[in-house]
């Protein structure tokens, strides 16, 4: 692709366009923003009754639904919004600027919170319920191979490890640590046992507040599971020294701030100081830090 083939798509993506459409389908096309209208009414009783559960939701109706004519439409939606050109360049290959594993949770929006859709390629993603790094080889702990592979194989320079504000998987590592989680089916079980030992390891280390309530506990585990997934990154002989390696919650409860979806650093390649990271987060960015562990 030529320089200037690539400034004009560019151009278009961020003067509105195509760029405004896709974003704009990506959060609340018209009938999203009209159903969100209706529920706005609704904000405090929705946070009520989604304190203790993720699986609870007041969400009644989806712009498009899940059954297939839904499916097709929204696909109508996305293919029709992409702009010419939009594969350019990555057709046959690839060579992502990031790979970031976020938890599969249905709010988390992967590609979103980055504004991935901008460019095809750029982001590699990996996910799984608790967004862990580790995967189990022969009875020995290894990096996980689809993060692995797009760090390593595929080649991002950043290697991005996103939890989430409620997240279920930590919240059934919890009530597995304290006692209360009922049976799993063995898939299920696997998953969950690696954040298991993190909170264990939290609660041992007394790092979070264990009396504090539910909500507020369940958060310092989800950021404390990211620093430990971040660490076993720093820690793995399998990682290029090279590699930047951050930390992110991704919130929605307002547990950092009044920003939702917003994507709160915690940790920069091991650091997770807040003051230390405002020193190395870009002038104007500085609200995007914070830690509830400290
Ligand atoms: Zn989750």
């Amino acid at each position: 692709m030529s320089d200037d083939t690539e400034i004009s798509r560019r151009t278009a993506l961020k003067t509105g366009g195509a760029g405004a459409t896709m974003l704009g389908i990506l959060g609340y096309g018209a009938r999203g923003v009209a159903a969100a209208d209706a529920e706005s009414g609704a904000d405090e009783d929705r946070e009520d009754s989604t304190s203790e559960s993720e699986a609870e939701s007041n969400r009644e109706e989806f712009a498009f639904g899940g059954d297939l004519p839904g499916l097709l439409e929204r696909n109508g939606l996305w293919s029709g919004a992409l702009p010419e050109g939009y594969f350019e360049g990555v057709r046959t290959s690839q060579s992502p600027a990031v790979v970031s594993v976020c938890c599969s949770d249905s709010r988390v929006s992967q590609e979103g919170m980055f504004a991935a859709p901008l460019d095809a390629g750029f982001l590699f993603k990996p996910s799984n319920i608790g967004n862990k790094v580790t995967t189990r080889v022969d009875g020995e702990r290894a990096v996980d191979g689809s993060f692995l592979y797009g760090l390593e194989v595929s080649g991002a320079s950043s290697g991005v490890v996103v939890g989430h504000t409620g997240c279920g998987a930590v919240t059934a590592a919890y009530e597995s640590v304290v006692g209360e989680a009922g049976e799993q089916p063995p898939g299920i079980e696997q998953e969950v046992a690696p954040i298991v030992d993190v909170v264990e390891e939290a609660l041992d280390d007394g790092a979070v507040e264990t009396d504090a309530e539910r909500r507020a506990v369940i958060n310092q585990l989800v950021e404390y599971n990211v620093h430990a997934q971040v660490e076993y990154l720093r820690g793995s002989d399998e990682v290029s020294e090279e590699k930047d390696l951050y930390g992110f919650v991704y919130d929605f409860q307002s547990a950092y701030g009044d920003v939702d979806g917003r994507t709160v650093l915690v940790n920069a390649d091991g650091e997770t100081d807040p003051d230390a990271l405002r020193e190395t987060v870009p002038d104007g960015y500085e609200e995007f830090v914070g830690s509830l562990l400290h």
